[in-house]
């Protein structure tokens, strides 16, 4: 197995009475690589807590980029999970197989733009031409040129949709990391739709967790400054109580990158291809985030025993 860097900060495990009872998470990959080892890390909070607290799995193909998303990927993450032993409560893997789901972003996108219209209601959507690279180095309010006062038309071509999100904090109270606070619109106002049409993963993922009943955001702690702004788009599209969030530790190279799809060593097929058993794979990744004082095999219907008293 690969050398790891040393786990983020804070608690690993949440506090059993806080987790809401029988909720409704879920797993969300993106099928723009295979599956390696930091998934394998969310897959074991997913899971773990969900049969834990008598809750369920929803998984969601996030496929709303249309560039970098492949069917082959999708089709291998679903034979990963088949390997590991951990299938979603719904849809089944046979579902998606099979066709057309609810669950995989690129069969409907009506939602998307129906979220667009309320949001442009209320007068909050606006077109922007800014380049890519200035959008990236951009930390400002707004956009870089100033788009929402230019009165751009929003459907020009070559221009993206951005909206925003109004003034002040947003709170909640992590799981694991206890409150927290953020301006949902300090890093700039929010992309809706890229320079080539496809819907953001910020619109995207709050769409769906709202369609699809999520109330518990179990997910990697790089997203931990995302969820300011995704409770605030999902107050503006008329989400009344949000989600409760759980931002759990990443697994790091010892340069203290992130595990990446780059990190080819690290996918979980060439892993089980390898010789490397479901409960070895599973019982590694809780011991790299802290969740088992040793690595030992835990068999995928153990998952649930990390997270009980
Ligand atoms: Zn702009």
């Amino acid at each position: 197995m690969i050398p790891l860097g040393p786990r983020d900060p804070g608690p690993v495990r949440p506090d059993r009475a806080r987790l809401p009872a029988h909720p409704i998470t879920r797993f969300a990959p993106a099928p723009t690589g295979h599956l390696h080892l930091g998934h394998l890390v969310n897959v074991v909070y997913v899971w773990g807590i969900a049969r834990a607290t008598g809750g369920r799995v929803i998984l969601r193909i996030e496929d709303h980029d249309r560039e970098r998303s492949r069917r082959a990927f999708e089709t291998a993450l679903l034979d990963d999970l088949e390997r590991l032993g951990l299938g979603p409560d719904a849809p089944t893997i046979a579902e998606l197989r099979a066709g057309r789901s609810a669950y995989r972003q690129s069969d409907d996108l009506a939602p998307y733009a129906a979220a667009v219209e309320t949001l442009r209601s209320q007068g909050r959507v606006y077109g922007c031409t800014c380049s890519r690279t200035r959008l990236l180095a951009w930390r400002g309010p707004g956009c870089p040129g100033g788009c929402r006062e230019r009165g751009l038309p929003d459907d020009a071509p070559g221009s993206a949709l951005r909206a925003w999100l109004g003034e002040g904090q947003e709170r909640f109270d992590d799981l694991l990391l206890g409150p927290q606070a953020g301006d949902p619109s300090a890093d700039g106002d929010l992309t809706l739709r890229d320079r080539d049409g496809n819907w953001s993963y910020p619109l995207c993922v709050v769409v769906d967790d709202t369609r699809h009943g999520v109330d518990l955001v179990i997910r990697g702690r790089d997203l931990l400054n995302a969820t300011p702004r995704q409770l605030r788009l999902g107050r503006l599209l008329g989400r009344t109580t949000p989600p409760a969030f759980l931002h759990h530790p990443l697994l790091r190279k010892p340069t203290g990158a992130k595990l990446s799809k780059a990190d080819g060593d690290t996918a979980l097929r060439d892993l089980l291809d390898g010789g490397a058993t479901p409960a070895e794979l599973l019982g590694f990744a809780a011991a790299a985030a802290g969740l088992a004082d040793s690595v030992h095999s835990i068999p995928a219907a153990s998952v649930g025993d990390l997270f009980k008293p």
